[in-house]
């Protein structure tokens, strides 16, 4: 039969389909295989095309060229220089299109994936994002910086080379800002953060979790959204990424690895989207709110119903996609 699982982060409520349920191979990705050069003379993020994108706000140098590259987002979708205003006509409301958006360029080579990525590469792109999570938050126009990933085009992507995106917004967005009130409603009943709650349950459990290492815990969560949904849990209690340690960041890089490994080799390397899910830094000491990264293989498209119900459909049991990635071997 069917079941309603509640996702408590959100207070979204998914049908966890069992009746249609396929087995876990059953979601591998159907998409042709196609073999991409390491380099494409029309890319602009390709190693030699540097003038085709704005100039860069940070890099990573490696002999005469770079390692990480991270620049404006040529077509942004905020504007960086404008003010911060906001006008109230009426129940009109609006904020002057304000905000920074950068483009971080994983790698020179065209072909890479992260699951692929030496892991010092990984820490490296990690700590890209830690600088300028901080810095855009810096910002006092700045009210949310969202740090993400799209790859492939099932995820929003049509730029085939590796990079990732941050984006700092004037307000904090609708989704932010009701994780945190549901987090404070949870602490406000019980004293206790949701996340670390959700973290000691699941390992109890164990049926969901994939693994874990030192200071991370990965685990499809019990009303996962979609197939293969998977959290990255830090251990520590902190609000913000921004208060990540180095040892932290050496951590998740091999954590945030292993997990798309894992996609890439079980799930026949499928499109997907990683998205960190943080305070902000003024906001780190928190007791009710914990940041942890969503990540989202995009296996199926959503439709009209989880569109008009914000109910999601999820064709597979998380329990037994847990176990599915746990035995899958990684290099
Ligand atoms: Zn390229
Ligand atoms: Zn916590």
């Amino acid at each position: 039969m069917p079941e309603l699982r509640l996702n408590l982060i959100t207070k979204e409520w998914v049908i966890i389909s069992t009746e249609k349920a396929k087995r876990p191979d059953d979601f591998k990705s159907r998409k042709r295989g196609r073999i991409l050069p390491e380099f494409v003379a029309t890319c602009p993020f390709c190693p030699g095309n540097e003038d085709k994108t704005p100039p860069e706000v940070y890099c990573i140098p490696e002999s005469s060229k770079w390692k990480i590259r991270i620049i404006p987002n040529k077509f942004p979708a905020l504007d960086r220089e404008a003010e911060r205003a906001r006008t109230n006509k009426g129940l009109r409301h609006s904020i002057s299109g304000f905000g920074i958006h950068d483009i971080v360029i994983e790698t020179p080579l065209h072909n890479m994936t992260t699951a692929l990525l030496p892991l010092e590469e990984v820490v490296e792109i990690i700590r890209a994002y830690k600088k300028r999570f901080i810095e855009m938050h810096s910002d006092p126009r700045i009210g949310h910086v969202i740090i993400f990933k799209n790859q492939g085009t099932g995820a929003g992507t049509s730029l085939e080379h590796p990079h990732s995106q941050l984006i700092g917004t004037p307000v904090t967005p609708f989704q932010v800002r009701s994780r945190i009130e549901e987090a404070i409603r949870f602490f406000d009943i019980t004293g206790e953060c949701l996340i670390c709650r959700i973290m000691k349950e699941e390992k109890e459990d164990g049926s969901r979790i994939i693994f874990e290492t030192e200071h991370f815990v990965a685990v499809i969560p019990y009303a996962a959204l979609s197939s293969f949904h998977t959290w990255l849990l830090p251990k520590r209690h902190v609000g913000s990424f921004s208060d990540i340690s180095d040892e932290e960041m050496s951590d998740l890089a091999l954590n945030l690895k292993i997990v798309l490994s894992k996609l890439y080799i079980g799930l026949s390397n499928p499109d997907f989207n990683y998205s960190v899910r943080s305070n902000r830094p003024n906001d780190a000491k928190s007791e009710y709110f914990h940041w942890y990264i969503n990540i989202m293989p995009r296996l199926s498209a959503s439709a009209g119903f989880e569109m008009g119900s914000g109910i999601f459909i999820n064709n597979s049991l998380p329990e037994e996609s847990a176990e599915y990635l746990r035995n899958v071997k990684v290099p």
